[in-house]
This record gives structure tokens, sequence and C-alpha cells, in this order.
């Protein structure tokens, strides 16, 4: 081995959800949002005079802030925007763990957490869930160096009541508490009126789900004045034009259309809700879901081999080749037509090799 090769940093970086080039085919591997983002977006994108992109963009992403600190009732000194929520949550390991002792997060959840906790050389523990999935709240009551909490959890799909919530950031006053709002709007509780409460919590959430933007790439992280201001402090000293201009027109063009929102997201609750009966009659099982997927489990055919069927037919889900969870797919909501399409293929393969369906 060469010397120099004892320097390099060497990672096993996390692994999207695969971005097939073909657009002909049914995509349930990245919980994106079926329906087009706001249509605000797309005339804010028209409208952009392209002269401007000669110019930096704002590196304070004032407009952005403003009109999402607007739709949360915020000061807009509460809120930091960043390159997706992946962004922001790399910003905030690198800020607000610095400890000797290990930050805590649940053995089963987003699969970044630990990647960056190795990348910037944070030590962790991962706590088990239950056999049921669910977080033990009590499990996060010892020594640490910072919480992070997916609420609801991925990929289990599984929600904490805010009550629960509560009782995590109250026993971690000496540390701060991230919670991972993802998919928070599609039925759960938000954390931001517990900011008033604890100056402890940061809220980290994004505009890549509910909000259909994931191509914008726009996370959003709500948290105390100071800490808004810590956060800062490491992004200026990494890179301080992360947003670039045609991000920051369209977000902050599209975020105010609640009523919008609140209409694809009613959508899709209402088909996670109709494909649940059929699912569990060809034979899975799964949690109630406060996502935008599912996460199931069959009870004879292994999740490996649907995965490579359901590809095979041109239907993308996600597969976990990992401990305790080799055996789920994680399945996006998607269109109407997208889920009965799904529905239909599983009933055919089920049945021709001879399982539940
Ligand atoms: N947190 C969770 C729990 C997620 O599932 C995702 C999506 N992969 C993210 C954060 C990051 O999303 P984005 O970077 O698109 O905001």
């Amino acid at each position: 081995m060469k010397t120099w090769e004892a320097n390099i940093r060497k990672v096993t970086p996390y692994i999207p959800g695969e971005q097939p080039r073909s657009a002909n085919v049914i995509k349930l591997n990245a919980n994106e949002n079926p329906y087009p983002p706001s249509p605000k977006a797309g005339e804010a994108l028209r409208e952009m005079d392209p002269s401007l992109l000669r110019k930096y963009p704002d590196p304070a992403c004032t407009g952005l802030r403003e009109a999402i600190a607007q739709t949360e009732g915020l000061p807009t000194d509460r809120v930091f925007v960043g390159v997706g929520s992946d962004d922001v949550l790399a910003m905030c390991f690198l800020t607000f763990f610095n400890s000797e002792k290990p930050i805590l997060f649940p053995d089963i959840t987003y699969s970044f957490y630990d990647v960056w906790a190795e990348l910037f050389r944070i030590p962790y523990r991962q706590i088990p869930l239950d056999d049921d999935f669910q977080i033990r709240p009590g499990d996060y009551e010892i020594p640490n160096g910072g919480v992070v909490i997916a609420n609801p959890n991925a990929p289990t799909g599984q929600l904490l009541p805010l009550s629960v919530i509560r009782r995590i950031l109250s026993a971690n006053q000496d540390s701060i508490v991230i919670v991972d709002e993802a998919y928070i709007d599609f039925g759960g509780e938000s954390a931001v009126p517990l900011l008033e409460e604890f100056e402890n919590l940061v809220i980290v959430q994004t505009f890549s789900k509910y909000r259909s933007m994931a191509g914008l790439r726009i996370g959003v992280a709500f948290a105390s004045e100071y800490l808004i201001r810590c956060l800062n402090d490491v992004k200026f000293s990494f890179n301080s034009f992360t947003m670039n201009l045609p991000s920051l027109v369209a977000g902050t063009a599209a975020v105010l259309d609640q009523a919008y929102y609140r209409e694809t997201v009613s959508k899709i609750i209402a088909t996670r809700e109709r494909i649940g009966e059929p699912l569990r009659r060809l034979g899975f099982s799964f949690h109630k879901s406060s996502t935008n997927f599912l996460f199931v489990t069959h009870n004879s055919c292994p999740a490996a081999e649907l995965f490579e069927a359901l590809k095979q037919a041109g239907i993308y889900v996600r597969y976990f080749k990992k401990p305790r969870i080799a055996n789920y797919l994680r399945i996006t909501i998607g269109t109407d037509e997208e889920m009965d399409a799904l529905l239909a293929f599983l009933q055919t393969y089920l049945s021709d090799r001879g399982g539940e369906a």
C-alpha cells in the first residue's frame, strides 16, 4: 500500500433508490410524490430572468426562508435551508454532534444517519426497535452526545405521538435532539410547537415529499435563533452558496400554495388506505403507515424474490438487504393507476407461484 493511501478517507456511502433512465416504469422506490408540484413553481421558473444566472444567489436565502417562516408562524431567523434535507441533516450532524459520548438513533431508521456518523467520525449507538418496529422512548434515557429520531420513522412508516417526542426531549436536555420530519405531513403532528418549550430541539423537514419538489433539492431546519446561528456558521465555513437560484425562485413561489398540497396529500392518503385491504388479502402484512409508503412483508414469498420480479415487470420498489428487514419491501404510494398495476401484477405473480392469491 502506498503511504498516501493510508491517508484517504474511506467511507461506505449511502445508496439512494435507483433512478432508472427509462420513463416507462412505475417508480415506487424513492418515496417521491406522484403528483406534480404547485403550478406556481413552473410559473416562477418561466418568469425568471435567465440573465440573473450570471450572479451568485443570495447566500442567506432570505426570500425562501421568509416564505417558509410565514407558513410555520416562526421568525425568519429560526429557519435554515439547505440542498435537500440530506444537506441540512449533514450540517446538523457536523454542527451539533461533537461529544465523545455516542449519539443515539434506532437500528432501523434512515440509513444515512450511520453514514454521516462514520464520515464525520461521530461515535454512535444504534438502539434496537422493539419486535413491532416501535421506538421505546426509555431506551433513549442514557448518557449520549445527541439523539436523532425520524418521525414518522423510515422505512417502517410508524409515527410517535408528540407526547413521546416530548418525553425524549425532556430526558435529553443536555443533548441536541434532531427530529427528522421528512414524512410528517402524511398523517403526523409536527413538533414545531415544542420549539417554544425545548431549546435543545432541531426539526428537519423537506420539500421532496409532501411538496413534490425532490428535484429542486430544498430542505429546512427549525430551531432556536442561537442553534440556527451555529448551523449558519458551519455552513458558511463549508460552502456559502449551497442553494441555486432556480431552486430559491421556484421554492419561494410554491411554498405558500398550501391548499394545493393539502389536496395532493389527501389523494395520497386515500390511495394508501384503499390498497391496504387488497394487499392483506394477497398475504402481505404491515403496520399502520403515517407516511407516503408501506413497509410490507409477505407470508410466503421472500422480499428479495418479489423485488426482482417487480423490477422485471418495470415496477421499482425499495429493498434493504439489512439485518431484521431483509424480508421487507418499502413501497411508495403512487397514483391510483400505479397502485392498481402493482396489485394486478402481485395477484398474478403470487397465484402463478402458488401462494395466497
Ligand atoms: N430523511 C428521511 C427520513 C428520508 O427518508 C429522506 C429521503 N431519502 C430524507 C431525509 C432526505 O430527503 P431530501 O434530501 O430529499 O430532503
